[in-house]
């Protein structure tokens, strides 16, 4: 563990007002309900049911799912191509959270300025564990809360149920403590896959955290050397990768502005401009004169970004408000009835996808006839959101030929809310005759 020697300048504020709100963002969401209790966030595995922002996601439209991920992924392809590492920097969790255990590290040791105290007494070291520790469980706590409700999992953890989100809470808790107390950015140096595309991602105007070589060098001590650059090294001091930004444009560099602080601040007290290391372009450091936004990485990430999100609000905006699957009981797939009809069992899956309570009616359509459709309940009524397995029955005449026979069930809503879905399946035969299953 290397305690950082902070920074202090315009953009260590700035980012401690981007991270307070993200810290507080990513704490919040897991609590808020809307509209009678619904989750504005939950990924509800057991339920089988994904709470995103006013959309419920059931198994059936995985594919939304996996749409807002892809916009998201895109946004930071898009972001990163214009403004460069920015995430890294600004909203990064491995970022923010090293840079609070950092904090807590600096107020409980009692640094003084930017410097470490040479010895620090046992009890501010336990102290500073027992801040991380508790930090590391309250960021454990919010991850479980996205995917068991915070307002009933404790509860269950209070009675003594232990259960899969107590085991992941405890794992997250020494995960987390370990990460931002000892690996910090190790992780983004070696693990993080993100640095690793920056090749693909970066074009010559893409912001960069950048030295300015032509004003900077030859550097020296002041008044030894024409460059502005003293030598001082402060920007390497304050460097949580800990490289030396004068070497130009390094994968291990995360943005996170500390050397443009350090070295504004020993410009500010030379007397001489700012800026010596700042943001800027690749393209205006070599005095090549930019393309602006409209850029092919830009227009590529852009434009597959449209795309996507233009996918997901279609599909939303066109999706089947019930789910119906029809599933064969593999356990009894074909009987003989009483009076000598045969009968193949069948279960079906109905999700109510609305915010209605609503009534299904199933039908056998266009069956000859003397064909039955025997329901445990029909009509079926749904609350709002609610998912129900229902077994049913089909039964076939006795003077039925015998041979592949497919059928079509249909599910009609009672209050014609939306139109009605059908499912084929087929019919099998005791002893034989089936087709498809
Ligand atoms: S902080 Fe600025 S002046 Fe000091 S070594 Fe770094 S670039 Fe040079
Ligand atoms: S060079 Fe170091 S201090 Fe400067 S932005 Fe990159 S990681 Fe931060």
């Amino acid at each position: 563990m290397r305690g950082i020697p902070v920074a202090r300048g315009r953009f260590r504020t700035l980012r401690w007002w981007a991270n307070g709100g993200l810290i507080a963002v990513l704490l919040a969401t897991p609590w808020v309900r809307f509209d009678g209790g619904e989750p504005l966030v939950l990924l509800d595995v057991p339920a089988r049911k994904f709470h995103l922002f006013g959309l419920v996601i059931f198994p059936q439209e995985l594919f939304f799912l996996w749409l807002v991920i892809a916009s998201l992924a895109l946004t930071l392809f898009f972001a990163t191509a214009l403004l460069g590492r920015m995430w890294c920097g600004y909203a990064c969790p491995q970022t923010v959270f090293t840079d609070v255990f950092a904090w807590l590290e600096r107020r409980i040791q009692g640094w003084r300025g930017s410097r470490a105290p040479r010895r620090v007494a046992l009890w501010r070291r336990a102290a500073t564990y027992l801040a991380w520790l508790g930090v590391s469980a309250i960021v454990a706590f919010h991850l479980v809360a996205y995917f068991v409700s915070p307002y009933e999992w404790p509860l269950r953890l209070a009675q003594g149920e232990i259960g899969t989100a107590g085991i992941f809470f405890a794992v997250l808790t020494v995960l987390a403590f370990v990460d931002f107390a000892y690996f910090r950015q190790t992780v983004c140096k070696t693990i993080c896959p993100y640095a690793r595309f920056q090749g693909v991602l970066f074009d010559r105007d893409t912001l960069v955290i950048a030295y300015d070589e032509a004003r900077g060098e030859p550097r020296g001590k002041r008044g030894r050397a024409a460059g502005d650059c003293v030598d001082c090294t402060r920007c390497v001091q304050v460097c949580p990768s800990e490289i030396d930004i004068r070497e130009g444009l390094q994968l291990e560099c995360i943005a996170c502005t500390h050397c443009i602080d350090a070295c504004d601040d020993v410009m500010g007290r030379l007397g001489r401009p700012l800026g010596l290391i700042a943001y800027r372009s690749l393209a205006s450091l070599s005095g090549v004169p930019g393309a602006g936004l409209v850029r092919p990485r830009t227009l590529i990430y852009g434009s597959l970004l449209a795309v996507v999100g233009l996918t997901l609000v279609t599909g939303v905006a066109r999706r089947v408000p019930v789910g119906f699957e029809v599933f064969h009981n593999r356990n009894a797939l074909s009987q003989i009835s009483a009076d000598g009809r045969t009968g193949n069992s069948f279960e079906m899956r109905v999700e109510n996808r609305t915010r209605e309570p609503n009534r299904y009616h199933l039908r056998l359509e266009a069956a000859p006839p003397g064909w039955e459709l025997v329901a445990g309940s029909n009509p079926i009524a749904l609350s709002p959101l609610e998912t129900l397995r229902v077994p049913f029955f089909v039964l076939a005449p006795t003077d039925a030929p015998r041979g592949p026979r497919d059928i079509e069930l249909v599910l009609e809503p009672e209050n014609g809310s939306h139109s009605a879905v059908s499912r084929e399946t087929s019919f099998i035969w005791m002893g034989g005759f089936h087709h498809g299953s």
